[in-house]
């Protein structure tokens, strides 16, 4: 188990303070005790981890693909004998319960075994010109250094699902963790540096000063990508950031997904598809199920399943591996699901479960249940981010596609329903980059995950993950 957290910046392969010697308190959100206080690096301290970067980075990429491969699978091996600090502290530093933040860490662990065996199969073709006769040879390159800004709500998983595939494809990187939960990126750096990574190349750089800092590091031209995950406001900012310097961008941001279930579907396999689409990481998920949609005819057996596995679950301190539910990350964000909760009610919806506010200290929130939540009411608008579920109900398929469509958002939508051949036709029809067909979990380290509209550019996992941090070059010439 952990005996002393790491709390400095990772710069070099070496632990150092801020140049001003800033630090800032990294909360509990159990408690709110104070757990650790962290450095809050400057602008000169970003400059610095540029700098080696830069040096390490052109090493890195004479390396065989093999020989990087090697080096990413023992950070997975790595990875894998320390999942139980991993769990502890994403619990310690998110809140979220242990059974979410062992998930999370064995997920994050897997870029690394993914990312070493899509290391060694770089992409690349050998074709004739048919006009000219010339031949063309097209690789791909390392992009170069790729500045990665990652949120707090999975702090393991985040960071992993683009630190693999930059080093897969010969990038160093610069990753400004969330500043609720920098903890579990700097002890990825110990793993990291056992397994052999190369100093300089992974660079973590906490900050409380994010925007100076992050606006210094956009506008060195030795910075080749940025890769982003958090909300679509901060989204927008850095892609006018990213304009500067023409970077390339790499969005994850924000989702409003919608959860359908249709007239024919399973009803218990819905029900669980739905405590995993909504309850999975306590509701904090940009893949979480936003607006629940029921087929009228099965709405009231639905409703009474589900609210009798959501008043089954335990809330309290996700340390404790009983606990199913543990507090959201923090103040604001507790409170704004009430408002959302609140909001909702004062529109007509009716609250069958939960919709109360604990008393303190801590961040926790009740599983709630909205039926009847009118289309207008704010949380089928705004991400909920928390442990709701606001149901509505439709009676024609065309019509809840149409509803399910109507965001600028558009991540993840889930969809059970009895006949395979008409929910494929159904899954087609939705605007999502990801569909769940009778499954309430989408993300795996092995399939692209990633949305269109204000959900975000480009995809992370799979094959496609590792095109973020690849240039393509071609090469004319004529034998
Ligand atoms: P956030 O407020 O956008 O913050 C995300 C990161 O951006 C943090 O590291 C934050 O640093 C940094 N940041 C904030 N303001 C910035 C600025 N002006 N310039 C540069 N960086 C800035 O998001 P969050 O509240 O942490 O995370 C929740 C959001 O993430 C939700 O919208 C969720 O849907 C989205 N999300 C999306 C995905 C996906 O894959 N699509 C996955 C997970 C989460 P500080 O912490 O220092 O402020």
């Amino acid at each position: 188990m952990l005996n002393e957290l790491p709390s400095q910046l990772y710069i070099n392969g070496e632990w150092c303070d801020a140049s001003d010697g800033a630090r800032f308190d990294v909360l509990n959100p159990f408690d709110e005790s104070v757990i650790a206080q962290v450095s809050s690096a400057t602008v000169a301290d970003a400059q610095a981890a540029l700098a080696t970067a830069e040096s390490a980075q052109k090493a890195w990429a004479q390396r065989t693909p093999r020989d990087r491969a090697t080096v990413l699978m023992k950070v997975f091996e790595e990875f894998q004998r320390r999942v139980e600090d991993f769990t502890r502290l994403i619990t310690l530093e998110n809140g979220k319960a242990y059974g979410d933040a062992i998930g999370e860490a064995n997920y994050a662990a897997e870029f690394f075994r993914w990312y070493a065996e899509e290391a060694v199969r770089p992409e690349g073709h050998y074709g004739h010109a048919p006009a000219s006769g010339a031949r063309t040879l097209v690789h791909e390159r390392p992009a170069g250094i790729a500045l990665l800004i990652t949120p707090w709500n999975y702090p393991a998983a985040m960071g992993t699902r683009k630190i693999a595939p930059a080093l897969a494809a010969g990038c160093a990187v610069i990753l400004k963790p969330a500043s609720e939960t920098p903890l579990t990126s700097l002890l990825l750096m110990e793993v990291l540096k056992i397994a052999g990574v190369p100093d300089g190349l992974v660079n973590v750089i906490p900050t409380r000063q994010t925007g100076p800092v992050v606006d210094a590091l956009l506008d060195d031209p030795r910075i080749r990508v940025v890769s982003f995950t958090g909300s679509t406001e901060v989204g927008r900012q850095l892609l006018t950031g990213c304009a500067r310097n023409i970077l390339n961008p790499a969005m994850e941001l924000g989702g409003n997904a919608p959860f359908i279930v249709c007239e024919d579907s399973d009803l218990d396999a819905a029900a669980d598809g739905l405590m995993m689409a909504k309850m999975r990481n306590l509701g904090e998920a940009c893949t979480a199920a936003n607006r629940i949609y029921l087929h009228d005819s099965i709405a009231a057996e639905f409703t009474e399943k589900y609210v009798a596995k959501m008043a089954a679950l335990t809330v309290g301190n996700g340390l404790e591996e009983r606990i199913d539910v543990g507090p959201l990350v923090n103040r604001a964000t507790r409170d704004k699901v009430h408002e959302l909760v609140q909001d909702a009610v004062a529109q007509g919806a009716k609250c069958l479960l939960g919709g109360t506010m604990p008393d303190g200290p801590g961040f926790c929130y009740p599983p709630t249940v909205l039926t009847d939540v009118p289309a207008q009411a704010k949380c089928c608008h705004d991400e909920i981010f928390g442990p709701v579920a606001a149901i509505q109900t439709f009676t024609d398929e065309a019509e809840v596609i149409d509803r399910a469509n109507t965001t600028e958002y558009g991540l993840v939508a889930y969809l059970y329903c009895g006949e395979l051949g008409r929910g494929l036709k159904l899954s087609e029809q939705l605007e999502f980059g990801m569909v769940g067909l009778n499954r309430g979990l989408v993300s795996d380290p092995a399939a692209p995950f990633g949305g269109v509209k204000q959900s975000g550019i480009g995809r992370e996992g799979g094959r496609e993950g590792i095109r973020e941090f690849v240039e393509t070059q071609y090469i004319s010439t004529v034998i």
